[in-house]
């Protein structure tokens, strides 16, 4: 049986090539349940990029617009570039008791705990040994060499936020990965707070014995 719920809010963080988009992704496709949060951000396409889809890319007047209108839910500057959460969707989705999937860093992350602790689950992929994270970035080969080292150096300093997350996967296999992450989000639907109509159901149960 299904009680109609609060969305969960859940954060999937991780350095860049741990690992974390395809396994948003694998979440995404396989269950309607679940809702992306597309960002905004100031960074160039890449080529596989669609824009709507990955991120809404806007200028940095359009970020600054919507910044100070209160238009984002939490902004962050990452790799010299500016990424915000548009908030209009995820309210829209998680009072439709849609769960919501952010990929975002750990200072969207700590902002977001400021006002939806509660809603929230936040997981942390770490990739399974730098050699592997290297050869994923390379793989990617979307971005410079400069940009690749640039983001390692990011890896380094992302990492020390790991203890700020609720639940950490060593990434070494997506699918066992991606499995886990689901783990973690089917828990996290039935946890009682989540689930609005228990009492009424419970006082249905109680009442039902009481006139047997
Ligand atoms: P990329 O440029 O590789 O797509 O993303 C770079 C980093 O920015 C990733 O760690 C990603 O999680 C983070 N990011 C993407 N969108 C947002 C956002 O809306 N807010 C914040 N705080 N970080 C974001």
């Amino acid at each position: 049986m299904e009680f109609q719920r609060r969305g969960v809010m859940l954060v999937i963080a991780s350095p860049s090539g741990a690992g974390k988009s395809s396994i948003s992704r694998a979440l995404f496709g396989a269950d309607p349940n679940i809702k992306l949060s597309v960002s905004v951000t100031t960074r160039a396409r890449r080529t596989d990029e669609v824009d709507g889809k990955h991120y809404h890319f806007i200028d940095v007047p359009t970020f600054k617009r919507m910044q100070a209108d209160g238009e984002l839910l939490e902004s962050a500057e990452v790799h010299g570039n500016f990424y915000g959460t548009p908030r209009a969707h995820v309210e829209e989705q998680l009072a439709a008791g849609n769960d919501i999937l952010f990929d975002i860093d750990y200072q969207g992350t700590l902002q977001l705990y400021r006002n939806s602790r509660k809603d929230m689950v936040t997981v942390f992929i770490l990739p399974p040994s730098i050699k592997e994270l290297r050869a994923r970035l390379e793989r990617r080969a979307q971005d410079s060499v400069g940009t690749i080292e640039k983001r390692l150096q990011n890896a380094r300093d992302e990492m020390d936020h790991f203890h700020e997350y609720d639940y950490v996967i060593v990434n070494e296999d997506l699918e066992a990965s991606t499995q886990r992450v689901r783990s973690i989000l089917v828990s996290s639907r039935l946890e009682r707070d989540r689930q609005l109509n228990l009492s009424s159901f419970v006082k249905d149960l109680q009442s039902q014995i009481d006139s047997l």
